[in-house]
């Protein structure tokens, strides 16, 4: 079946389609600056195509769906020849709150269970509504599924989700630790146990997801029992620009000696921190920040240590929570390409018996053990892929 995948974003919108029999990626492409000059990139991998940007307007997002269903169908370019051939929408939605733990079909109780939750993502869930309504209008008899990054984390025990402030804020507002990144966590932890050929219900699997946002997830026998991010994705792990946990004393504190607001302090938190923040603003780009720590420059030297040591107290805690671990997985844009952060990160791992294959660890994008063979845990790299993972989660609910 032809699966559409659609993340949807305020003023961007990501598309794949996915052949789910296949599971080949049969196009791709990406709409920028919705509601502004507009940007298209489109390119056909079925036949191999170039990708190709154009600069047309986009006034909103329906108009941006329209422009993927007519590159799709496009008698030149395209890889079908109707939309009939879309067998079912896959949406990422970010935030699903307590009300979603997988993946649902969507129809108007969904919808509208979706917009509860967006007081808790109020950037992102909207713009996932404004997508989904745009979809359901244009192929209104198209089955569509909400795919959510919180519903993999609904599994956690509540002494790993609850914060320790007054209990009537969890009963009343629903502040309690979400977790975000759940699609990637789920595909790396079930992936890594099929690379391994064990069954994925007896391993005890740590997953690092290091990107722009990062988070460590900890799954014990296929159900995730703690993760890093919060109520929000700026808790946990240092991140590109994201201060991830820090005392929250912090923000009066600062409010009071720079006469800030709450909203300035938050930006400050959300995109000047983080690896950022820590260099001085020299990067967020881990390529940059690697160049720089090569000729030992003390920006990039102090966020990298600072980065790699808080991804290494993660995985002694969940090691910890697990009681014991038998693979720690790293995968997105840095764990799945920096040699440097895992070799690194792997350094305060050798009280777990862990052992780095250098070679191994030189290579990318495919999965790999990079641990040595009398390594006590296993160290993997997984490449991830939500958008395979939300089409696989889409045909499951619709074939
Ligand atoms: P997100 O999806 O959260 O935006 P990604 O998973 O795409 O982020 O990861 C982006 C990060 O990956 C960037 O910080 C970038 O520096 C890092 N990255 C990409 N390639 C490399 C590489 N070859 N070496 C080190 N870091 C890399």
């Amino acid at each position: 079946m032809n699966i559409l995948v659609i993340n949807c974003g305020s003023s961007s919108l990501k598309f794949q389609v996915i052949d789910t029999d296949t599971e080949q990626l049969l196009a791709k492409g990406l709409c920028e600056r919705i509601g502004l000059d507009g940007s298209f990139t489109y390119q056909n991998k079925k036949d191999g195509g170039d990708k190709k940007t154009v600069q047309t307007p986009i006034p909103d997002h329906r108009e941006a769906i329209r422009l993927v269903l007519d590159a799709l169908t496009d008698a030149q370019s395209g890889i079908i020849s109707s939309l009939d051939e879309i067998g079912a929408v896959g949406h990422r939605v970010v935030h699903g709150g307590e009300k979603f733990t997988q993946s649902v079909v969507i129809d108007d109780s969904v919808i509208e269970a979706i917009r509860e939750c967006a007081e808790l993502a109020p950037l992102h869930n909207p713009a996932n509504l404004t997508g989904i309504a745009a979809c359901r209008a244009l192929m209104p008899h198209t089955p569509m599924v909400a795919v959510f990054d919180t519903a993999f984390h609904q599994t956690m025990p509540e002494e790993a989700y609850i914060y320790a402030i007054p209990y009537r804020y969890y009963n009343e507002y629903k502040i309690r630790r979400y977790g975000f990144h759940g699609t990637s966590h789920s595909f790396v932890s079930k992936e890594a146990a099929r690379f391994l050929g064990q069954p994925y219900e007896s391993l005890k699997t740590i997953v690092c997801h290091l990107g722009n946002g990062a988070s460590v997830s900890a799954v014990k026998y296929g159900k995730c029992i703690d993760t890093s991010m919060g109520m929000t994705p700026l808790d946990g792990l240092i991140m590109g620009t994201r201060s991830g946990s820090i005392d929250p004393a912090i923000m009066e504190f600062i409010s009071h000696k720079e006469y800030m607001t709450v909203e300035g302090i938050m930006r400050i938190l959300n995109k000047e921190s983080g690896v950022w923040g820590l260099s001085n603003g020299l990067s967020s780009d881990f390529r940059d920040l690697e160049t720089a720590y090569e000729s030992e420059n003390e920006n990039a030297v102090r966020a990298l240590n600072a980065f790699c040591y808080s991804v290494a107290k993660f995985i002694g805690s969940y090691t910890a929570a697990l009681n014991g671990v038998d693979a720690i997985c790293f995968t997105a844009g840095i764990g799945e390409n920096s040699s440097f952060v895992r070799a690194k990160v792997c350094s305060y791992l050798g009280y777990l018996g862990i052992a780095i294959d250098e070679t191994q660890n030189s290579k990318r994008g495919e999965d790999t053990v990079i641990s040595t063979p009398e390594s006590r845990v296993k160290v993997l790299v997984i490449p991830t892929n939500e958008e395979l993972a939300i089409a696989r989660e889409t045909y499951a609910l619709c074939r």
